[in-house]
């Protein structure tokens, strides 16, 4: 199989050979048609199967052919939402987005804590349309009335039994009643406990079930 049977647009093709890929792995040959398809996801996938594409190429091309969004000011409202349980796997992910879509006219940005708030209040009012964040650092701009989560569409939980496990589920919990109803969720983890099933059960709409 090759991406060009996947149905991503071409400029995410052209990222792809960039990158040297030419085959889907299996995670990314079950969720890419998934998650274009616009419906939720609930994934079994550990590290290292090539799940960060396999979420970031249907996002970047979801973004890229629905209508642009633009907030109060007239900037690009966030309109995907990665979450993630640590800095480090935020920036990865962020990382991915942006080589993936470096052909595409999308902002990406990485936010965690452990740094100043004032560089990511003045990077979020350039406008940003994905926002990659670990929870915490997430909800303190959100309750300093500093981030506007008011248009997302797409909701990714990336290693979702590590941010259990890290403590975060009241912190998602705080996260998703802020969020659209309407949105579609992807939800990945490596394990599939009752804790994660019970988040996915309150989150996840008639999900496609993978697991690789
Ligand atoms: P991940 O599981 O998302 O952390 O990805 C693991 C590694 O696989 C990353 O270094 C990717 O660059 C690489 N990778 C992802 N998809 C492919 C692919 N289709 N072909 C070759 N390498 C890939």
């Amino acid at each position: 199989m090759s991406f060009d049977s996947l149905g991503l647009a071409a400029p995410l093709l052209k990222a792809i050979a960039d990158a040297g890929y030419t085959t889907p792995t299996p995670i990314q040959a079950q969720a890419i048609p998934a998650v274009l398809n616009g419906g939720d996801l609930m994934a079994g996938a550990q590290t290292g199967t090539g799940k960060t594409a396999g979420f970031t190429l249907p996002m970047l091309h979801r973004l890229s052919t629905g209508a642009p969004l633009l907030n109060k000011r007239g900037k690009p409202a966030i309109r995907a939402l990665v979450l993630t349980p640590t800095r480090e796997l935020a920036a990865q992910v962020e990382e991915s987005v942006q080589t993936y879509g470096k052909y595409l006219p999308l902002k990406s940005m990485v936010m965690f804590g452990g740094v100043g708030m004032q560089p990511q209040i003045n990077r979020l009012r350039d406008g940003v349309d994905i926002l990659v964040a670990t929870p915490g650092r997430l909800l303190d701009h959100a309750q300093q009335g500093t981030l506007d989560l008011s248009q997302v569409q797409i909701l990714v939980l990336d290693e979702a039994d590590r941010m259990l496990d890290m403590g975060f589920i009241h912190d998602i919990k705080k996260v998703l009643a802020i969020l659209p109803q309407k949105k579609q969720s992807l939800l990945f983890s490596a394990t599939f406990s009752d804790d994660i099933k019970a988040l996915a059960d309150r989150l996840l709409n008639q999900p496609a079930l993978i697991e690789v």
